[in-house]
């Protein structure tokens, strides 16, 4: 959708796509990045034989500018997606991105579309999405020689807008989402293609999302779709080891720092068997990433098997992080790590 400023009622956004005025536009060709543009929002040209349109040579970020409460415009650990993006370009064999310059690229982006910033009040954010695509002409599957690097953005609603609610999830045996040695870890456009499917299934018999088992025994917890796991078992705060099919998120990065550092909760990173969530001493789940957040989750069910968590109301340390981590987000808690970048 199109629409300027004025027309947006930032009260009731979703997660559907708004055009803001600008993007970035940075080129790669002759082996070297140029120095990259803020442009108008529109289209570009791609060649039907453009290597991200064939064989799919592409990788991206999501992040979030937010209004704090005295009216500054905040980012969260932006220098880890920098660096994220850069490990996702090298499995993909794609030029790197400068970390400075992205982070430069991304606070021009967000500076020149500051008013789409929805404000403190709605709950809202401006979703920021890096993406870096393989545009050269080509038939053999080889790495591109030339590359755009886009930065768009889009104002988004509040995840959870009727309030904090928890999610059902299925176990599915039937499909995977990444397997060892692939690249479950980057962020590549190619590896959300076929989660489409399983989705689109669990939803169609009523679940929210497919929590995914790893694709060797199809037993341990992967993740979900687009968000890492976490689980609360004997009172520890216990979520999947990175064992590289699963995305490393900053979201589960920082509710791991604050669960230990600020609560004194312990936390493992280890293998799950998902019989374990059956069991009565797991008590909470519920999954995070940057568009999620920390959301619970209210039902998990395998076959004909389903257990449900605090009658679907989000669990007393689920409630404990969420508040926590968007507290420091959003400047209402002091943020004692460091994470959150002012946008002078
Ligand atoms: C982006 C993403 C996440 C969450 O990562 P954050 O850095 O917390 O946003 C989790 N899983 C997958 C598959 C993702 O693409």
């Amino acid at each position: 959708m199109q629409a300027t400023r004025k027309e947006i009622d930032f009260n009731n956004l979703g997660f559907d796509f708004i055009q803001t005025d600008w993007m970035f536009l940075s080129d790669f060709k002759n082996c070297e990045w140029d120095d990259g543009e803020l442009l108008p929002y529109g289209s570009i040209e791609l060649s039907p034989s453009a290597c991200i349109l064939n064989y799919g040579q592409g990788i991206f970020e999501g992040m979030k500018a937010l209004k704090s409460k005295d009216g500054r415009t905040t980012l969260f650990r932006p220098s880890e997606n920098a660096k994220r993006f850069i490990k996702s370009a090298e499995r993909l064999v794609m030029p790197p991105f400068d970390e400075s310059e992205f982070l430069n690229a991304v606070k021009k982006v967000v500076r020149a579309n500051e008013h789409f910033v929805p404000p403190y009040e709605t709950g809202g954010s401006l979703y920021i999405r890096p993406l870096m695509i393989g545009t050269e002409p080509l038939l053999g599957i080889k790495p591109a020689k030339e590359y755009k690097f886009i930065i768009f953005c889009s104002p988004v609603g509040p995840y959870f807008p009727e309030g904090f609610s928890s999610i059902n999830l299925l176990i599915s045996k039937k499909f995977t989402r990444a397997s060892l040695g692939g690249t479950g870890f980057s962020k590549t456009c190619s590896n959300y293609a076929g989660t489409m499917k399983p989705a689109t299934e669990a939803k169609k018999d009523g679940y929210d999302q497919i929590l995914y088992l790893d694709s060797v025994f199809m037993k341990y917890i992967s993740e979900v779709g687009s968000a890492n796991f976490c689980a609360i078992i004997n009172d520890t705060l216990v979520t999947p080891r990175l064992d590289g099919t699963i995305l490393e998120g900053i979201t589960l990065k920082s509710v791991l720092t604050i669960a230990e550092k600020k609560f004194g909760i312990k936390t493992e990173q280890r293998d799950i068997s998902y019989l374990e969530l059956f069991e009565d001493s797991c008590t909470e789940t519920f999954c995070t990433g940057t568009a999620a957040v920390i959301t619970p989750i209210g039902s998990i069910t395998y076959q004909h098997k389903t257990k449900t968590f605090n009658n679907q109301e989000p669990g007393v340390i689920t409630k404990k992080l969420y508040d926590t981590l968007v507290g420091i987000q959003r400047l209402d808690i002091e943020d004692e790590f460091g994470w959150v970048q002012i946008l002078e």
